[in-house]
């Protein structure tokens, strides 16, 4: 029952239909999740800031890469929607040198983007 998402993979209170066929959380135990905005431009290296998802308050961490291969891989592990065409979308953007993924991150990932 928990592999098919029936009931709660953490506190096992049974959930309400229909259900997905994996597993699943109840509201309660659900980790939760912040959305943070990536933005990348291509200098001399890759340059990484992030936003709240105001879209306005910049979070004190930044990141540089040499390589393109990191944005990708912070895409494949953290960004809210991986669809092809998010896919492509990111491709696109490497290829003009900017642009932005918007991620979630467990409360965690999120308090090491603050300091
Ligand atoms: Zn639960």
């Amino acid at each position: 029952m928990r592999l098919s998402g029936q009931i709660c993979c953490s506190c096992k209170v049974s959930l309400s239909p229909p259900h997905p066929g994996c597993e699943r959380y109840c509201t309660r135990c659900r980790p939760p999740t912040r959305r943070v905005y990536l933005y990348f431009m291509l200098r001399d290296s890759w340059h990484i800031q992030f936003l709240e998802a105001d879209l306005k308050s910049p979070l004190p961490r930044r990141l540089t890469f040499r390589d393109a291969a990191k944005i990708r891989e912070l895409f494949d592990r953290f960004a809210a929607e991986r669809k092809l065409e998010d896919r492509q979308a990111l491709e696109y953007a490497l290829e003009n040198g900017r642009g932005s993924i918007w991620l979630n991150l467990t409360e965690e990932q999120y308090a090491k983007l603050k300091k």
